[in-house]
């Protein structure tokens, strides 16, 4: 094991990878995106080159192996969550982000009464998982205030629901801190490299703690020796050449899978976005929806286990085109401020849009549409929404998810589960047009479940929550 190293990002390999399959036969990538089929995951020259792929064709046939494969295993389900950012101050000075140290951000931090407010705003949305956000700043946002804010979120209940999960994706920190981050009930914990190319996260992360790349590319070696043995990784497309990153996340993938015996819980794709003092011109490696299309193909034939996540950075229709592409969660109705969720509840209820925050945002939102909003669409394309949480509750992390996740036996629970808790949404929190398009959702989606038994136990479960029960899962 080596914690303390980042040697396992190759890049000297990955220039070499690249370089070797640019001109790939077309029976090769066949070859490879057959192989993929099979959800068995692939090598990295394998992703090296299907990373480069630009015949219309082909990559037409791998965004339906991509789909297929999330099919495969987590069925026709979308997971969500909303964001919650705790605070924008922060001591870096990372060149992409609305918050960096010495922009003109107005800064904010929640205290725990507004904690509570905008936890039970956000129950009053329909959520059940969090991930919360927030700046480096050991003074205004020590472990202590991250614990405590945990502490808060689990005891605010609101009268119809709870946050059942709370993820968390604060900076890189110290093996002690993780494990103290685990016993106040951390979910997964997240941390975006960024990017993996050591010359471009130099020049990104000008100063701060953040500055050190060993110490960022090796922390989720470190959550997991604290324990949390569920982790998320992602880029932020657009720092530098995607297909340089989409191999060296696969790095960072197989060197977790080869130390802890698990890959990550989670990939995300935030793409670049506009924000306060960020110029994107500046910025040579934008990425277009088609490669980003790309991206989130290749990702999910290598790692066909993992989560994938999208956030309200894509607009609608684009978020939609992305979600064929295999992807399993994503946030809804967010906030990218600090604070935001009481003021935005409010608004709903008046028939408005929401108010302009009165902080900063992080970067620019691209969907702002509400959550109710999000779930009819979801369900018109195709799709049930969930608000499942139950592996986490009932242990189902690390080895004992990926073994079920490998497998496929995972779509056993995630179905049941996200039939249930969405009745739940729709009995609680939908407007009458969704639950009239919910109900008709849930219908379909539990005669489609192929045992007999698990059916007739959801149907059981339905019929319960319509008589008041609530928090069923499996
Ligand atoms: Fe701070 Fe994170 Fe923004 Fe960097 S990306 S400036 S660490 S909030
Ligand atoms: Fe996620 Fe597990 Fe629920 Fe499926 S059953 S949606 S994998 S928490």
């Amino acid at each position: 094991m080596k914690p303390d190293r980042s040697d396992f990002i190759d890049e000297p390999l990955i220039h070499r990878l690249l370089a070797e399959t640019a001109a790939t036969p077309r029976a090769e990538i066949e070859r490879i995106i057959d192989k993929a089929a099979a959800a068995k995951g692939l090598d990295l020259s394998e992703v090296a080159a299907l990373i480069q792929l630009e015949d219309e064709t082909l990559r037409a046939r791998m965004f339906e192996t991509a789909l297929a494969i999330k099919q495969r295993i987590y069925g026709r389900r979308l997971v969500l969550f909303a964001p919650l950012y705790l605070s924008s101050y922060c001591i870096n000075d990372c060149a992409y982000c609305g918050y960096h140290k010495g922009s003109d951000a107005v800064r904010k931090r929640l205290t725990m009464d507004e904690i509570r407010d905008e936890v039970k705003a956000l129950e009053a949305l329909g959520h059940k998982r969090l991930m919360l956000d927030m700046g480096e700043d050991p003074v205004a946002t020590p472990i202590d205030y991250v614990l405590e804010a945990m502490k808060t979120i689990y005891e605010t209940q609101d009268t119809k629901g709870e946050i059942r999960r709370v993820n968390v994706q604060i900076a890189a920190t110290t093996v002690e801190d993780y494990r103290r981050l685990k016993e106040a009930g951390t979910g997964t914990y997240v941390l975006f490299q960024e990017t993996f190319h050591r010359e471009t996260y130099a020049r990104m992360h000008r100063k701060g703690p953040k500055h050190n790349y060993d110490w960022h590319v090796t922390a989720l070696d470190r959550a997991m020796q604290g324990g949390i043995d569920d982790v998320g990784t992602g880029v932020l497309y657009g720092l530098y050449d995607y297909r340089f990153e989409v191999v060296a996340q696969m790095m960072l993938v197989q060197h977790l899978e080869q130390t802890f015996g698990v890959g990550p819980h989670t990939i995300s794709f935030p793409r670049l976005r506009a924000a306060s003092g960020v110029d994107l011109t500046t910025f040579p490696h934008l990425v277009s929806d088609a490669d980003f299309k790309t991206i989130v193909a290749v990702l999910r034939l290598a790692v066909p286990y993992t989560g994938m996540i999208i956030s309200t950075r894509e607009d609608p229709a684009f978020r939609g085109e992305i979600i064929d592409l295999g992807v399993s969660q994503m946030s809804a109705g967010s906030c990218v401020g600090v604070g935001g969720y009481k003021a935005k509840l409010d608004a709903f209820a008046r028939g408005e849009r929401p108010p302009e925050p009165d902080s900063t945002p992080q970067f620019h939102v691209h969907d702002d549409r509400t959550p109710d909003e999000i779930l009819r669409h979801i369900c018109e394309s195709g799709y049930i929404p969930s608000y499942c949480t139950a592996c986490y509750r009932n242990g189902r992390t690390g080895d004992r998810f990926m073994e079920l996740a490998k497998s496929g036996r995972i779509q056993n629970t995630c179905e049941p589960n996200a039939i249930l808790t969405f009745k739940e949404y729709l009995v609680d929190y939908a407007s009458p047009e969704t639950r009239a398009v919910g109900e008709k959702t849930i219908e379909k989606h539990l005669a489609e479940i192929p045992s007999a038994a698990i059916r007739r136990q959801t149907a059981k479960g339905l019929k319960a929550i319509e008589e008041g029960k609530r928090d069923i899962f499996y």
